[in-house]
């Protein structure tokens, strides 16, 4: 028999959470975001199964380049563009649309021949990552469009803050994304889940959704369901083995966790080898049988242990929910101190990934 240490991707939920992102930007066109292996839940599973988007945003161009090659007709953008003059054959060949966000990208686009391109330009209003500064884009763009290589332009920018609702900075990005409302572009993107979830103000021609169709909340103070988002990763393993032990014994790595009584311990098939965090505390929750059950002691690579005092009657063979359905991954990102998107990204390569419909 197969590893029983899995994760369960639900498309139907995945295409629950795309209609909900549908609902909150109701007049905006929808970029699925998919970088980084559909945010560890299958680039071209979750991509098929979007069908319904309008276009897909990627960081690479492998990225791009494996959606082209499953069959994925619609448009593809890279979100970080490109860096050498060799891409862009691949762009050409592969009908991708590059971010352009600094101005050796033109000078590489001014000296290629090739096909016109549709490009998106990069604003920066104050992530300060990637993108050309609001007084530079009036500049930027008659450039862009003098390049017979480009053809439509359009403008996005991309929210630092939006995860919290209090921070006044959102508005203040909008505000300066406005100020380049005169120009001449074809389609204008600003906001990520936060912003279609949390701020109407940001709502424009596209929206670029990412953890929200996996059905995690973008926020730092609630969950998905809370957002009419369902989780669509469901990790899980089984208890190889229960065990009763004394008063006093420790457990696991280090013994920083020692039994307050005699009770029994389980033992489940998952550690930080299949992508769970070993940071997480003592008290961390698990699902058996429906129940909250705490991890005790360390993680180790292929195994936790769970405290099943709550739980008398766990057997070897049980379920173990590390998240997903019944046990929001906001909530162990939490004790990990980290976020939702960290822990489905790093789901590992050895667990095995099952599909359903439901
Ligand atoms: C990753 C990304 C998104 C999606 O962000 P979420 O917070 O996952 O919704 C949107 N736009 C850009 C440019 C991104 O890099």
């Amino acid at each position: 028999m197969t590893r029983a240490t899995r994760a369960t991707l639900n498309l139907r939920a995945l295409q629950h959470n795309l209609t909900v992102a549908r609902r909150h930007a109701s007049d905006s066109r929808l970029m699925a975001i998919i970088k980084a292996n559909g945010y560890g839940h299958g680039m071209i599973e979750v991509a098929q199964a979007l069908d319904d988007a309008d276009a897909f945003g990627v960081a690479t161009l492998d990225e791009a380049i494996a959606l082209r090659e499953a069959g994925i007709p619609q448009s593809i953008v890279l979100l970080e563009g490109f860096v050498r003059e060799d891409d862009l054959r691949l762009i050409d060949g592969f009908q991708l649309q590059p971010v352009i966000h600094h101005p050796d990208q033109i000078a590489i686009l001014e000296q290629a021949s090739g096909p016109a391109l549709d490009v998106w330009l990069k604003v920066d209003t104050g992530m300060h990552r990637l993108g050309v500064a609001p007084a530079e884009v009036a500049a930027t763009l008659s450039r862009l469009l003098g390049c017979p290589r480009v053809a439509r332009v359009r403008l996005m920018t991309h929210l630092a803050n939006a995860d919290d609702h209090e921070d006044d900075f959102t508005l203040e990005q909008i505000r300066r994304f406005e100020t380049l409302d005169d120009l001449s572009v074809t389609a204008r993107s600003i906001a990520n889940s936060a912003g279609i979830l949390g701020w109407p103000q940001a709502a424009s021609d596209w929206a670029r959704p990412g953890i929200m169709l996996y059905g995690v909340s973008p926020f730092n103070n609630s969950v998905g369901e809370q957002h009419d988002l369902r989780p669509v990763m469901t990790l899980r393993s089984q208890l190889i083995a229960v065990n009763r032990h004394q008063a006093g014994e420790p457990i696991g790595y280090g013994g920083s966790w020692r039994c307050p009584e005699d009770m029994p311990i389980g033992v489940a098939a998952i550690g930080y080898g299949d992508g769970y965090p070993r940071h997480v505390p003592s008290g961390t929750p698990v699902l058996i049988n429906g129940k909250r059950v705490p991890i005790v002691g360390r993680v180790s690579m292929d195994m936790l242990c769970v405290d099943l005092r709550n739980c008398p009657k766990a057997a070897i063979g049980d379920e173990v929910i590390l998240w997903g359905e019944g046990l929001p991954v906001e909530e162990i990102a939490e004790a990990a101190g980290t976020i939702g998107y960290e822990l489905l990204c790093k789901v590992t390569a050895r667990v095995g990934f099952d599909y359903i419909h439901e």
